[in-house]
């Protein structure tokens, strides 16, 4: 198969192929939604500032203790700094995320007595929250629309050809000129975990791609099925169950899909990757090669509307 060509695309077809691309993404992953774990706005906040320079699953280790300690933001203002330093130093750059989160508690407390609020112009001012991170609450803890351009989003809408912008904000501003406000949020996640699991940074699954169809990128990363569908990983929970209807990490899951030796939080799925959520098979074969991917189970969350923006390739509109 040779990449799609979009040298002649027009703005019309690029959001048709856009939203088209969007939608093989929802029915890939059903289950897409924020991967850090919470349960008010405040616990959040927090973990999205800690997620800087580390894995989701690597912050929810350490989010339970530290919210059990510290429920509110009273309490993260009044921290012990060494000890917050010791909970927070898994998650790396530890001084500077103790600093950020006693500060932040400081800030919600004189500014918005302790609540986190809920408009954009006001999370960005508090210490440590940009435009992503607040993107990400307004969308999972509020419901409010918002595009998160994190660092899978900005590289896979690039690969998309869906724009050539890399700053984030013009990104933003661009991918959501394609989409309705109503899909951004869900735009976000399902584009972050196509990120996650299929289209790495450096090695993309392309062979294993259910919308390779539509990627004029298609080409870059391992084109040969099996070989690629060797390449597809996913998070993990910690002590979460494989897949739904196991009952702990290490049950009795199909050989093909158990994680690989010492991969830690981020096994690779073999060939057995196959089996589709809730019993479902995904990637119908009309949409081309690849393998669908389970959520891992892991603790409940919160929220779950979420915010997304589109733009068009090359353009930045502004809000
Ligand atoms: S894995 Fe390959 S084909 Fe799929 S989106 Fe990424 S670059 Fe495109």
């Amino acid at each position: 198969m040779k990449p799609l060509d979009i040298s002649h695309e027009t703005p019309v077809g690029l959001k048709r192929r856009a939203r088209k691309t969007y939608r093989v993404l929802q029915e890939t992953y059903p289950y897409a939604r924020a991967e850090l774990d919470f349960e008010t706005p405040l616990q959040l906040l927090v973990a999205t500032i800690l997620s800087a320079q580390t894995t989701d699953v690597g912050v929810n280790k350490v989010t339970p203790e530290l919210f059990r300690r510290f429920p509110d933001a009273a309490a993260l203002a009044g921290a012990d700094r060494t000890e917050m330093e010791e909970l927070l130093r898994p998650t790396g750059f530890y001084r500077a995320k103790t600093n950020s989160v006693i500060n932040l508690g400081a800030a919600l407390v004189e500014r918005f007595d302790g609540e986190v609020p809920g408009r954009l112009k006001d999370l960005v001012t508090l210490p440590g929250v940009g435009r992503k991170t607040a993107n990400v609450v307004l969308g999972n803890a509020f419901g409010v629309p918002g595009i998160t351009v994190d660092t899978h989003f900005g590289r896979l809408v690039r690969r998309f050809g869906w724009t050539e912008l890399t700053d984030p904000v013009e990104v933003e501003h661009a991918v959501g000129e394609l989409f309705p406000r109503k899909d951004w949020t869900m735009l976000s996640h399902v584009v972050i975990f196509h990120g996650r699991r299929i289209c790495h940074a450096k090695r993309p699954a392309c062979g294993a791609c259910p919308i390779a169809r539509w990627c004029p990128s298609y080409g870059i990363g391992e084109t040969d099925p099996a070989l690629a569908e060797k390449l597809l990983k996913f998070e993990k929970a910690p002590g979460a169950a494989p897949f739904p209807g196991t009952e702990a990490a290490g049950a009795a899951t199909p050989a093909a899909t158990r994680p690989a030796p010492g991969r830690g939080d981020e096994p690779h799925r073999s060939a057995g990757a196959r089996l589709a959520p809730a019993g479902r098979r995904h990637l119908p074969r009309r949409h081309g090669a690849g393998a669908a991917h389970r959520p891992p189970a892991g603790r409940s969350r919160v929220g779950g509307a979420h915010a997304v923006r589109a733009g068009a390739r090359g353009r930045g509109a502004h809000r």
